[in-house]
């Protein structure tokens, strides 16, 4: 293999082009990235950078010795398509990176409400959506955001944080129910109350109401509430409508085996656009972890050409919200025994273990980071 290409220039990207380098790899080596930005991240832009608490400058992924990595970087032009048979990666300036290897890590965009764009509605993804959301909450506006999910839940902390008018609105009955199951996601919801927000459950949202800026949020049962700004907490969806007619496969996310290989010989897929297989089934992880820890094992299985090893770590990640982190690993199954082995729910600070046939299968942590650490080492083993 003589020129690899890694289209995606953030966390996983740079993660795998560092994993290309220090596994022996002294060929071309290319990185496309649709955004003008140098890798950053993103886990503090909804934390710090809508606190004010962090800046563009804090969140720089590359470091003195990236300079090292030899690497021509294709800022700012997406990637358009991928020819397997001429092995070659199409750009949106018309120009093409031709490589032997591929390794895709073009992330997820963030799903957007429907309706006609209005001013005051944002996402959260990028340093510009961050920068717009946190130039909209400075002059104190009534802010709705919908969805209870991780991102949701900590847009609505730094809300109550800045002393805003914050309601969450979640279509299902608890937030994080599917990932937490409902007893240890009631009590994240809680830490919602305690901060002053309203949690509203078990009602979507109908439309957005406003001309040209919003000014309320009308609910599927008919309440409407007024807004100055949204923001739309709501999930994402892979970035890999790029890959349409290349024969890699895509089926919510590019698919991939346990080693990140995708359906054409040569090209890999890590970080939240892949669905790996994993022992619980196959996963498009959506976390942090995942997308520092797949490169390395996606790019030996690159270089190999078979797949020689396989990603088994279980997921994990975390949340700061409402002044208290809260972690997760493992995958919990409907019917798993949850106990809380250390702290307590109503002290905002305990540990909990899922259990399936007398064996630890997750862990949660709210703010009790040593007792997760200890607890997640059970899983791994
Ligand atoms: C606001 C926010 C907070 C988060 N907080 C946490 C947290 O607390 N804990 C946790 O575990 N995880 C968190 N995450 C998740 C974590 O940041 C992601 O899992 C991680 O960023 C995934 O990295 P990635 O490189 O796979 O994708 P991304 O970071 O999405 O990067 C993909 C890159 O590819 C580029 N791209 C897309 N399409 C193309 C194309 N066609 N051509 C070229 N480039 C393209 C994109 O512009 C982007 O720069 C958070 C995510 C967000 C958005």
């Amino acid at each position: 293999m003589r020129s690899v290409a890694v289209v995606g220039a953030s966390l996983a990207g740079l993660g795998a082009a560092r994993a290309l380098r220090a596994q022996g790899f002294d060929g071309a080596l290319t990185l496309v990235g649709a955004e003008p930005h140098p890798p950053y991240d993103r886990p503090p832009l909804s934390k710090a950078v809508l606190l004010g608490t962090a800046g563009p400058a804090d969140l720089d992924l590359c470091d003195p010795a990236d300079a090292d990595l030899a690497a021509e970087w294709r800022l700012g032009v997406p990637a358009t398509g991928l020819d397997r048979h001429r092995r070659s990666v199409l750009l949106a300036d018309g120009t093409e990176v031709r490589a032997d290897g591929v390794v895709v890590a073009t992330g997820a965009l963030p799903r957007r409400l429907p309706g006609p764009p209005l001013a005051g509605v944002h996402v959260l993804r990028t340093r510009e959506d961050a920068a717009a959301l946190r130039g909209a909450l400075t002059s104190g506006p009534r802010v709705v955001v919908v969805g209870g999910g991780f991102i949701g839940a900590e847009a609505a902390s730094a809300c109550a944080a800045l002393g805003l008018d914050t309601t969450v609105v979640e279509a299902a009955p608890l937030p994080l129910a599917g990932v937490l199951g409902a007893e240890m996601a009631a009590h994240c919801a809680d830490l919602h109350a305690a901060a002053g927000v309203r949690l509203l459950c078990g009602t979507g949202v109908a439309r957005l109401l406003g001309t040209g800026r919003v000014r309320a949020v009308e609910l599927a049962d008919g309440r409407r509430l007024p807004a100055d700004t949204v923001v739309a907490g709501i999930g994402a969806v892979p970035a890999a409508d790029w890959l349409a007619g290349s024969g890699v496969a895509v089926a919510d996310g590019v698919v991939c085996d346990g080693g990140g290989r995708t359906s054409v010989p040569g090209v890999v897929a890590v970080g939240d656009v892949a669905r790996w297989r994993t022992p619980g089934g196959s996963v498009r992880a959506e976390h942090w972890t995942a997308a520092v820890e797949q490169p390395a094992v996606a790019v030996r299985n690159l270089l190999a050409g078979a797949t020689v090893a396989e990603y088994r770590r279980p997921p994990y990640f975390w949340s700061d919200q409402y002044g208290v982190r809260v972690q997760f690993a493992g995958r919990r199954a409907p019917g798993d025994t949850v106990r809380v082995v250390e702290g307590d729910p109503a002290q905002r600070s305990f540990a909990a273990v899922y259990e399936r046939a007398g064996a630890a299968a997750a862990v949660l942590a709210v703010d009790r980071a040593r007792a997760f650490t200890r607890l997640r080492r059970t899983l791994t083993a």
